[in-house]
């Protein structure tokens, strides 16, 4: 019995791999262009961690589903192509994690109305849905200036990295190293308790609304400031070049 379930698993999965395989759709030479462009990090890699880049890139938009709300007309590739590249950037560290726990990307045009908290939003992740929300407007912000530690895209790319690591029913979970993941706990707690007394803090103030908060807001500023990360908070950034096993300083740009 247990021999057939698992011969028919594999069945599943040879499947799935095929099915992906069928969707996938190499980048064309203008989507290259979209990445050079508009995505500093893909052009300051080595060669060889370009093409891995692309291979990831190509999978986790055939693997995902792009959903336009809110009055959005259509995903256009550009969308596809950047909410996709900022996932392999967060996740690029982990040669297999692609959060696969959250299969449908909504975008919105702009903040949009949540009726679950009443509030508006320009991003969200909604981990009981496998969904993750963003707005176009204010992921486009994020882009606009590259290092100024504001990253909408970084930000709940980082949720969902978070979340996908504690989700234990797929195979893709707990690859956070403990040690790693500990130590940068133990910094993030000292830091909190200091954003909350400082007004000049490095980090924005919604850093100290909670560990999870704090954990995102860090990731915007690992990737987009990451030279100032590194010489204002020198053990926190040791920390995260630890846990998420890359680090932004030693590429260019
Ligand atoms: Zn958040």
């Amino acid at each position: 019995m247990f021999f057939v379930y698992h011969f028919f698993q594999s069945l599943v999965g040879l499947f799935n791999e095929i099915k992906i395989l069928l969707k996938s759709k190499k980048l064309t030479p203008n989507d290259i262009k979209v990445l050079n462009r508009f995505f500093p990090y893909y052009k300051n890699l080595q060669p060889k961690h370009q093409e891995e880049f692309k291979e990831r890139l190509v999978r986790f938009i055939s693997t995902k589903e792009f959903i336009p709300r809110g009055g959005l007309e259509s995903i256009t590739r550009e969308m596809e192509l950047l909410i996709s590249a900022t996932a392999i950037m967060v996740v690029f560290g982990f040669r297999n994690v692609e959060l696969k726990h959250f299969s449908r990307i909504l975008v919105y045009p702009d903040n949009y109305y949540s009726t679950i908290n009443r509030t508006y939003h320009q991003g969200e992740v909604n981990p009981k849905l496998g969904i993750i929300v963003l707005s176009w407007k204010n992921f486009v912000e994020g882009f606009r200036d590259p290092k100024n530690g504001v990253n909408l895209g970084v930000h709940e790319m980082a949720h969902a990295l978070k979340l996908e690591n504690q989700i234990h029913y797929n195979e893709e979970s707990n690859f956070f190293n403990k040690i790693a993941w500990q130590k940068f706990n133990d910094l993030a707690k000292d830091q909190i308790q200091q954003i909350k007394e400082d007004k000049d803090s490095f980090f924005r103030k919604s850093a100290s609304n909670n560990p999870h908060e704090f954990f995102a807001v860090a990731l915007e500023a690992f990737f987009e400031r990451p030279e100032a990360f590194k010489s204002e908070h020198a053990a926190l950034y040791k920390s995260l070049v630890f846990l998420l096993k890359q680090d932004p300083t030693v590429l260019k740009g």
